[in-house]
């Protein structure tokens, strides 16, 4: 942005006041914003409650690893969104959160570390009542493997993966090699342009 939108935007901005400042002063907007921040709070520890009652009521402490790479790009030139403060509303929660670089993980298979390429099947229909109209649906963006050792586990079949499955086990994959002391595997390594560095930042935030 140029210093002389900035001045304009400014200026603008000056004026607007004058007319919105004494509208906002009115209380409902007082109650409004109260009403949505009790709100945020309440689904935040229902959020809470839940991972709680799935994951630590056998005394586990769960590692929740989210995506930040993405994010980084995506909202370089917009306003923060809800989803970027949820893993430091996690982490206040008490959780452990580990943000990856989720280069790769939803394409590279986890079992035989191949490249996987898109897909659709035909099942049937979950929805019985839909199933005199249309008996069969596609699943859309399944990720299939074709390497040797995972059609050999499927019966000649290519393996055929949920996204969000395979990039949770690859997840897991980084993790337990920062755990042993090893580096991010070879095959979800981040390539730099010039093709010689593999840097790539995993940062924990530790409860
Ligand atoms: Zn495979």
């Amino acid at each position: 942005m140029s210093t002389m939108d900035f001045d304009r935007y400014v200026s603008i901005r000056g004026e607007v006041i004058n007319v919105l400042g004494p509208l906002y002063e009115n209380p409902i907007f007082r109650k409004i914003r109260w009403r949505t921040s009790i709100g945020k709070q309440r689904d935040l520890s229902l959020l809470g409650n839940l991972i709680h009652r799935k994951f630590r009521s056998n005394g586990s402490d769960p590692l929740i690893i989210m995506g930040d790479k993405s994010m980084q790009t995506t909202t370089r030139f917009h306003a923060s969104t809800q989803g970027v403060r949820l893993c430091y509303q996690l982490h206040r929660l008490g959780f452990r959160v580990l943000l990856l670089d989720e280069y790769r993980t939803s394409s590279s298979c986890p079992d035989c570390q191949g490249n996987t390429t898109k897909t659709n099947i035909k099942r049937l229909n979950p929805r019985p009542w839909q199933r005199q109209l249309r008996p069969e649906v596609f699943i859309h963006e399944l990720l299939e493997c074709q390497s040797t050792q995972c059609k050999s586990e499927c019966d000649g079949h290519s393996k055929k993966w949920n996204r969000d499955l395979m990039a949770a086990c690859n997840f897991r994959r980084i993790w337990n090699a920062y755990l042993n002391g090893r580096e991010r595997p070879n095959d979800l390594k981040v390539q730099s342009r010039d093709g010689d560095g593999d840097e790539v930042a995993g940062r924990v935030e530790n409860a």
